[in-house]
């Protein structure tokens, strides 16, 4: 583990008294997913992702750091992995974390066909649903072009 400035300063931000068994809740700013922010040397990054960096190394190229506790503002090396968009989208779904007016089995469809490079306009008329549904939808499982 090497620790640097950025390291320390996230540090301050972070709620680790619970010890390694509990979340570390990030105390600061989140964005609009509810994942915490910081700006390090003036680059907005998403704090598990630089907890996970400290610790572990680099992240793969088009990975996503995942929480196995589900928490998003947990910055607990212990709860974060690394995965593919793929299964991010498979657990988030197996959790019920997605809109229920629309089934696992279509949104993991649909996932499959974003994947693919369709837009949400595509996907919408593909699946008859409106695209706002989808936008949200995505949103909600963090998904974003890489
Ligand atoms: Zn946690």
């Amino acid at each position: 583990m090497t620790i640097d400035n950025s390291f320390v300063s996230l540090l301050s931000f972070i709620d680790a008294e619970g010890g390694c068994d509990t979340c570390w809740q990030w105390l600061s700013g989140t964005n609009t997913f509810g994942y915490g922010r910081i700006s390090i040397n003036g680059k907005r990054r998403i704090v598990h992702r630089e907890m996970y960096k400290s610790f572990y190394g680099p992240i793969k190229n088009g990975n996503v750091v995942r929480h196995s506790c589900d928490n998003r503002r947990c910055c607990n090396p212990l709860h974060l992995l690394q995965g593919t968009q793929k299964e991010n989208v498979k657990d988030m779904v197996e959790r019920q974390r997605i809109p229920s007016m629309i089934s696992n089995e279509i949104v993991l469809e649909m996932f499959q066909y974003w994947e693919k490079g369709y837009s949400q306009r595509d996907i919408s008329k593909i699946f008859g649903y409106p695209q706002g549904t989808i936008s949200n939808c995505f949103k909600r499982l963090g998904l974003r072009k890489v």
